[in-house]
């Protein structure tokens, strides 16, 4: 719609640190997302509105004009390496790093390793640039079992502090990517609402810089 603003945002961590970048934006939510059922938060703008998604559907909601804006993991964005959508803004929050990991004793594990994963493109990306060839086997969650149950030899995940990792008897092993979440915006809400967006950018880019001390 012509005069509305959509920002699509996933519940949990990337709501809580995004708020603070959003009020330096003037944009405040009326309602908690973890509290209310609703998936349409009005704000203090009558014509901003949030829309609660899936972290994973973010990319598509931007891209396919559900909403004008999104906040999304760099893990996620990996996923959907073909999604026409602009990417301007690092926002330097939720940041972990996507790695392998499997069991301690077994670092030098020979033969076709089996891979447990949810990002199944970035991991069939990084085997394929060292010229390893692997089986990636797509999950959903709890990968840190996979390895645990003989279902994977590896897996691939973010990691923040590791302790999840530690308390499945895992380890760290090589570094994918440093992840953090990045502001998208549809291509054609780019051009059809370009001041507006532009100026929510530079609002939400200069919140980033004084956040972060740049
Ligand atoms: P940690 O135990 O601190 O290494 O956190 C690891 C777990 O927390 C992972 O298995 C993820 O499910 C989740 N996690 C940590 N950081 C992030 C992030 N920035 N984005 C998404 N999930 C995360």
């Amino acid at each position: 719609m012509e005069n509305t603003l959509t920002l699509a945002l996933s519940k949990g961590r990337i709501f809580k640190e995004t708020l603070p970048l959003l009020k330096a934006a003037g944009i405040e939510p009326l309602d908690d997302p973890e509290t209310s059922r609703k998936l349409i938060l009005d704000t203090n703008h009558a014509d901003v509105k949030l829309i609660i998604v899936r972290a994973s559907d973010v990319p598509t909601y931007v891209e396919y004009g559900g909403a004008d804006i999104g906040v999304a993991g760099k893990d996620v964005l990996l996923e959907h390496p073909h999604a026409e959508l602009y990417e301007p803004v690092d926002l330097k929050i939720a940041c972990c790093k996507l790695m392998t990991a499997g069991k301690a004793n077994e670092q030098q594990k020979s033969g076709r390793l089996k891979v447990a994963t949810k990002f199944v493109e970035s991991t069939r990306r990084f085997y394929a640039e060292k010229g390893q060839q692997v089986d990636i086997i797509k999950l959903y969650g709890s990968m840190e079992l996979a390895p645990l149950v003989g279902l994977a030899d590896r897996i691939v995940d973010v990691v923040d502090t590791g302790n999840t990792l530690r308390a499945n008897g895992l380890v760290p092993m090589e570094h994918i990517a440093d992840i953090s979440s990045r502001l998208v915006v549809n291509k054609a809400s780019m051009k059809m609402k370009h001041a507006r967006i532009q100026t929510f950018i530079e609002q939400v880019r200069e919140a980033v810089r004084v956040q972060n001390n740049d």
